[in-house]
């Protein structure tokens, strides 16, 4: 008989009390209310666990690095605990002929019941020959472990998106996951790595509730890709007050002013970085001093430089009365810009209106 999640975790050592800390810690990271605890609790003791076989392609291991430093301990161990029985290339016990033959295992004793995660994707170029592993082209791996799966997990932007392998002329034909594999749900969970919590909270709700969460037209889910960068940014006062970052080393620089005008991608970036933060909340890109690059965005590595202001912002976010200046007047970004301006800071943006400014230096 197949072993539900909660008999894994107390095999695995982790106490009654503890369960249900995770099951609460988990309610919370996606954004649900208490009452969705017992819910949890009771699809955890109930449910047969769904086995993660985990792939890694043409990548750095970076999505893994960051998964395994989830800032809770609690959510790492049981999350580990959930995924470490099958395999995973970077993390398993397992090696050679042995561990390959997992992935026959599963494959066959929970056909169209398991879920895959893939972090890094398959270069295509000269037969695949720019990943090997067990011997053969990781793209061959990659169909067959997907064959019978229920849905697919993308890890990163490397698997999502192609990302930095697949730059421009991209030599080895870098290739998204969704363009193998084209017959089964693919969800993408890009950033250049993604945040740990965004990591646990997506497969803890797959295999929690047995469902996709609703996505966005990337691909990504709403409950962590649902917001720009720079509507929950702590510098956007300073934005909207038109004061800006002009040299790394200037006095606005030190006051922690916006970072537009030094390429923050923040105006066109989804991701939760500016809410949840990195490293257990500690900080994120902005708030060290650099600008969002914009990396859980496609082809973000391809789009000039990180340091080149953002041209093209339609959208307004959270402001309604913005949005509604914005969409009467929007005929680019400058004119979206200097609508908002015109409503949070209207004689300071008019000296220093930045997409203005921009177009000033490109005529
Ligand atoms: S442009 Fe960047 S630094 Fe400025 S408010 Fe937006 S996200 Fe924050
Ligand atoms: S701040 Fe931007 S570049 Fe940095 S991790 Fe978040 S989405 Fe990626």
């Amino acid at each position: 008989m197949t072993e539900t999640f909660y008999e894994v975790l107390r095999r695995q050592g982790i106490t009654r009390r503890s369960f249900l800390k995770f099951c609460s810690l988990t309610a919370s990271s996606l954004g649900l209310s208490a009452a969705a605890i017992p819910e949890i609790a009771r699809a955890l003791e109930t449910k047969p666990r769904t086995p993660v076989l985990w792939l890694h392609g043409l990548e750095c291991t970076c999505c893994s690095e960051s998964f395994i430093r989830s800032a809770h301990p609690l959510t790492r161990d049981v999350v580990l605990s959930m995924l470490s029985l099958d395999y995973d290339d970077t993390l398993m016990a397992a090696a050679g002929d042995r561990a390959e033959a997992i992935i026959e295992t599963v494959k066959e004793k929970y056909k169209g019941n398991y879920i895959v995660a893939v972090e890094g994707n398959p270069p295509l170029n000269e037969d695949g020959m720019f990943c090997i592993q067990g011997g053969r082209p990781f793209v061959e791996k990659l169909k067959e472990t997907c064959a019978d799966a229920r849905a697919v997990i993308a890890w990163g932007s490397c698997a999502s998106y192609g990302c930095v392998q697949a730059a421009r002329p991209n030599p080895t034909r870098a290739t998204p996951i969704k363009k193998i594999i084209t017959n089964k749900p693919v969800i993408h969970v890009p950033g250049c790595p993604p945040i740990a919590e965004v990591m646990t909270g997506v497969v803890t709700y797959m295999l929690t509730f047995e469902r996709i969460p609703e996505l966005d037209r990337q691909g990504r889910p709403r409950m962590f890709y649902g917001q720009r960068i720079h509507d929950k940014c702590y510098r956007r006062g300073h934005f909207d007050a038109g004061q800006f970052v002009e040299q790394w080393d200037d006095d606005p620089a030190r006051m922690g002013f916006c970072l537009y005008k030094m390429g923050c991608k923040g105006p066109t970036t989804y991701n939760a970085c500016s809410s949840m933060r990195w490293n257990g909340g500690i900080s994120w890109p902005v708030q060290s001093g650099h600008g969002c690059l914009g990396c859980s965005e496609d082809g973000f590595w391809d789009k000039g430089s990180f340091y080149d202001r953002v041209t093209g912002i339609h959208q307004f976010g959270i402001e309604a009365s913005a949005d509604e200046v914005g969409g009467a007047i929007a005929v680019g970004t400058g004119a979206a810009i200097a609508a908002h301006a015109a409503i949070t800071a209207l004689s300071r943006l008019r000296h220093s209106e930045p997409q203005n400014e921009k177009q000033g230096e490109n005529a």
